[in-house]
């Protein structure tokens, strides 16, 4: 069955880990995916689909695939989509089926962005389906599949982002303390210590944007200080189209269906490590 992020992070919160968020665009995504966080036992694993991939899977198509999934499995299963500017899509996501929407105003004035979250939170809630929004702005790395090459950071402000949580009632937000999307260029600079004047004045559970390649000692510090959600996109893709390559560089040529196979298995070996860096913190 297909849950909300609601009582996954609860249990994060208070347990001192963090559920990771992972991105996925096709059968063997979710399946990998699924299939990683079934074996590691995990406390749940969500599974993010993002509007630009709705040219590979409508969101039915991505309902119906990741529940006969979760259906085979006692670990919950959220599906989320992910960064979504148009709430037109948002709707249609909880129509669908989706148990999770994550609202993206970043770009948007402050009170323009509270208002179209708070709209979001109303359809949303009235359905049982949970919601992120973000506050601030992540800069753009290499390789980066999300938002715009042009991306600036802008760090979260904390009163700001108590105001924000305050006036728009939202269950998790996404903040920008550092991290960027896509693969970082030198050694990530995490601001510690914004993250930490944000999770004071929160109250919520926190998300991290920007996972891939981010060293553990900083998820530690990050966990520590109110991030129960943390999402990856861009490994998972950098290390299954690398594997693929050096699979077929061999001369070899699979039947396609062997090569979906091993996608699956590529995908499941990223989300493992990741989830075992996430649950390790608590023992930290
Ligand atoms: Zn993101």
């Amino acid at each position: 069955m297909l849950v909300n992020f609601n009582n996954m992070l609860a249990q994060a919160k208070s347990g001192g880990f963090a559920i990771g968020s992972f991105n996925a665009y096709n059968y063997e995504t979710i399946r990998g995916i699924i299939d990683a966080g079934s074996q590691a036992k995990s406390a749940g694993t969500i599974v993010a689909f993002g509007k630009k991939y709705l040219e590979n899977m409508a969101l039915e198509d991505a309902v119906a695939i990741t529940s006969a999934l979760a259906a085979r499995t006692d670990m919950p299963v959220c599906l989320h989509l992910d960064h979504c500017d148009d709430i037109d899509v948002i709707r249609m996501a909880i129509a669908a089926g989706f148990t999770s929407v994550m609202y993206d105003g970043s770009a948007l004035p402050f009170e323009q962005n509270a208002t179209n979250t708070r709209l979001v939170c109303e359809l949303a809630y009235a359905a049982g389906v949970s919601v992120e929004a973000e506050l601030g702005s992540l800069a753009a790395g290499e390789q980066s599949h999300e938002g715009s090459s042009a991306d600036r950071e802008i760090y979260t402000d904390p009163d700001q982002a108590a105001r924000f949580i305050a006036e728009t009632g939202v269950d998790a937000l996404a903040v920008s303390v550092g991290t960027v999307h896509g693969l970082y260029k030198g050694k990530p600079n995490i601001r510690i210590d914004i993250l930490r004047a944000i999770n004071e004045k929160a109250g919520i559970p926190l998300v991290l944007h920007g996972g891939s390649g981010i060293p553990e000692e900083t998820i530690t510090d990050c966990i520590h200080n109110g991030i129960c959600k943390i999402n990856v996109n861009t490994e998972i893709s950098v290390y299954a189209v690398e594997k693929t390559a050096q699979a077929l560089c061999s001369g070899e040529r699979p039947h396609l269906s062997v090569i979906g196979k091993k996608q699956q298995k590529y995908v499941s070996e990223v989300v493992a490590k990741y989830i075992a860096f996430f649950r390790h913190q608590s023992q930290a």
